[in-house]
């Protein structure tokens, strides 16, 4: 009998998620901005030390409202890594923008903070990164180069809530970070993100634009005796039922991230003997970065290896997945003028990286059995 599968992620129930919105049917408040969605506000806030946190239906969405607040028009420029998300870039190529690619660092595989000006124009607005598997950007770079030219950082922190880079929160760099509650995150609600805002200039807008464009907001708290259409915006608050999930996670915070530490040192310690006699290379955390444990990863030597290595996997029932294709040469990113070979490193390590099945509940007979099948395999 074959043994039973194992995901590349499933979730889990990590505290008292039913019991909050068991609560929030009794109270019958359900919409957003309710009881528990002020809870989460409170908790990123008072953890992380930003000044304005707002939870919204997805990192996404987040995203599109930073591009909002910037004002983000056609022909501005805003630059990213190709080796990201495709909301990454979409939310500010849905305002016009053009994006112009950047490519990334062999060893973390974040946004290479030295490619950064020579791609900077009269018309850039903005650079969006990721801290690429909850590892830190080169902040301290990346922030300089921002403030000489005059450029918003935005942070996309969807895999780093809770990592810190030079002992500093991610997420609290940019004038603007988002968030996400996605399902494959370390902390979920199944669909679900935040904006954090570390400028207060952004604080009064964001309320709106969030809002459908009302000053909503400031009705509820009494600023204003009626609220009204007052600027752009959409649809993105989160239900106070998602928001319920997301706080129980929330407030259990520290031990889901010792839970996934101990998992990936797991993993590290005991795939390190192999990797070095296999010319496989695992994950790079430089010692002034406090990780997020969000995901482990192995580049393989080859594009072929990281084929062989996913079917000697699936074979014995376990799921390993690659990651982000360049978005350079994506079928949409190819407008912005990309070519292969441009972006190096990034086309180099799309080819060759492997995810390894990583969550909370994933359990050491099951982790064992991950080890064991990935051992067996000589590239
Ligand atoms: C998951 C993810 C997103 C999108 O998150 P959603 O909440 O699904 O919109 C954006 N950026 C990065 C880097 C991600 O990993």
């Amino acid at each position: 009998m074959l043994a039973p599968e194992i995901p590349f992620n499933r979730s889990s129930l990590v505290g008292r998620e039913l019991e909050y919105i068991f609560q929030t049917m009794t109270v019958g408040q359900i919409a957003g901005d309710r009881t528990y969605s002020k809870k989460c506000h409170t908790l990123l806030e008072r953890t992380l030390g930003v000044q304005k946190a707002l939870v919204t239906t997805s990192c996404t969405h987040a995203l599109e409202i930073c591009a909002l607040l910037l004002n983000i028009q056609a022909d501005d420029e805003v630059i990213a890594p190709a080796f990201a998300f495709v909301s990454t870039a979409n939310a500010f190529a849905l305002r016009g923008a053009r994006i112009v690619f950047a490519d990334i660092r062999p060893d973390t595989l974040n946004l290479d903070e030295k490619s950064l000006e020579a791609r900077i124009t009269s018309r850039t607005k903005a650079v969006v990164l990721v801290h690429y598997a909850g590892v830190g950007c080169e902040m301290d770079s990346i922030g300089a180069i921002g403030r000489l030219h005059g450029i918003k950082i935005i942070e996309d922190n969807a895999h780093g809530l809770f990592g810190k880079y030079r002992g500093q929160w991610l997420g609290t760099f940019g004038e603007l970070a988002v968030q996400s509650f996605h399902e494959t995150k370390n902390i979920t609600c199944g669909e679900g993100g935040a904006l954090l805002i570390n400028d207060p200039a952004y604080n009064e807008r964001a309320e709106i634009i969030r809002e459908k464009g009302t000053n909503r907001s400031k009705f509820f708290r009494g600023q204003v005796d009626k609220y009204t259409w007052v600027d752009v915006g959409s649809s993105y608050l989160m239900s106070d039922v998602l928001a319920a999930f997301l706080f129980a996670q929330l407030e259990v915070w520290p031990s889901i991230q010792a839970r996934r530490r101990l998992i990936w040192e797991r993993y590290a310690n005991e795939l390190s003997d192999w990797s070095r006699t296999n010319d496989v290379r695992l994950p790079i955390v430089p010692d002034h970065c406090e990780q997020a444990y969000h995901m482990f990863y192995l580049l393989l030597p080859s594009l072929t290896a990281r084929h062989a290595l996913i079917a000697h996997l699936a074979a014995q029932g376990i799921l390993a997945v690659f990651h982000y294709l360049p978005l350079h040469l994506s079928k949409f990113g190819l407008r912005y003028g990309g070519k292969p070979g441009d972006l190096p490193v990034t086309e180099d390590i799309s080819d060759r990286l492997l995810r390894l099945p990583f969550f909370c509940a994933l359990t050491d007979a099951d982790q064992e059995r991950v080890i064991e099948a990935v051992r067996e395999f000589k590239p």
